[in-house]
């Protein structure tokens, strides 16, 4: 069987044994696979901390055929996930894992994935914030990983009809549809909600076809509807909630007291 070499994101990794572990991989190459990494927890193990959740990695893997566990023979790595100050952040990485993880099937490279994941880490890694810098990684991986699965919702035209319907304050988006609905094919359908034309621009921002490296991050002020959106969308793609999903959106910020209450 011949050692393959590959670029590889860590999603998951857990104890097997003693000091060895099982990982699942995404790969840029192979896309997801799980192998076994004997003595990967070892002190002075010769994966080095390659191997731990979320680092982006060089491996070399022994692809067993019929259904077993790949072996990881040898893991170099290249960025490890640093944990700063901002929470956010950390819980956006867990959720890119989470989510290439669940829209992912095993064995199916998807190249363009892996380079989405590997460029929004890089961003959320070692992040000190501020928080409202993290929800348009978030999302714009999110509108990735949905691409890549064939579910990117439908932004502009109908995902009904396909025609353009005309702008308006607040859109009808249907969750089973998959994305907007003008006004005559939301009659009758369940599952829709009704968002905002910020909220609508913030999405066609973010989405992988349109987005723009130099544009500017929506309004944060979005950030709650913008999440609601995704994590009700994604509840129905993945069939169930994501945990994170719900811890995305940072606490909003106080508004500081200005000035002491009157006296009584
Ligand atoms: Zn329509």
């Amino acid at each position: 069987m011949p050692v393959e070499k590959a670029r590889a994101v860590v999603i998951r990794a857990v104890p097997f044994g003693e000091t060895s572990a099982v990982v699942t991989l995404h790969t840029r190459e192979f896309g997801k696979l799980r192998a076994l990494a004997k003595g990967a927890w070892r002190p002075k193990s010769a994966f080095d901390g390659a191997l731990d959740l979320l680092s982006v990695c060089q491996v070399l893997v022994l692809r067993k055929s019929g259904g077993g566990l790949d072996l990881v023979t040898e893991a170099c790595l290249e960025r490890r996930f640093r944990v700063a100050t901002c929470l956010a952040a950390v819980y956006g990485g867990l959720y890119v894992a989470e989510l290439l993880d669940a829209l992912t099937a095993d064995a199916d490279p998807q190249p363009e994935l892996f380079d989405a994941a590997d460029a929004t880490l890089a961003r959320l890694s070692g992040h000190r914030g501020p928080a409202a810098a993290v929800w348009p990684r978030v999302v714009g991986f999110e509108l990735s990983a949905l691409h890549a699965a064939g579910q990117a919702p439908a932004l502009v035209r109908c995902a009904e009809c396909g025609a353009e319907p005309p702008p308006a304050p607040r859109m009808s988006f249907g969750m089973l549809d998959g994305g907007l609905l003008c006004a005559a094919c939301r009659r009758g359908r369940r599952a829709v909600v009704s968002v905002s034309a910020g909220a609508l621009a913030a999405l066609r921002t973010l989405a992988p076809a349109r987005r723009r490296a130099d544009a500017p991050d929506p309004d944060p002020a979005l950030e709650g509807e913008v999440r609601a959106v995704m994590n009700t969308l994604l509840a129905h793609v993945l069939g169930r909630r994501s945990r994170l999903g719900s811890r995305l959106v940072h606490p909003p910020a106080r508004p500081r007291r200005t000035e002491s209450p009157p006296a009584p």
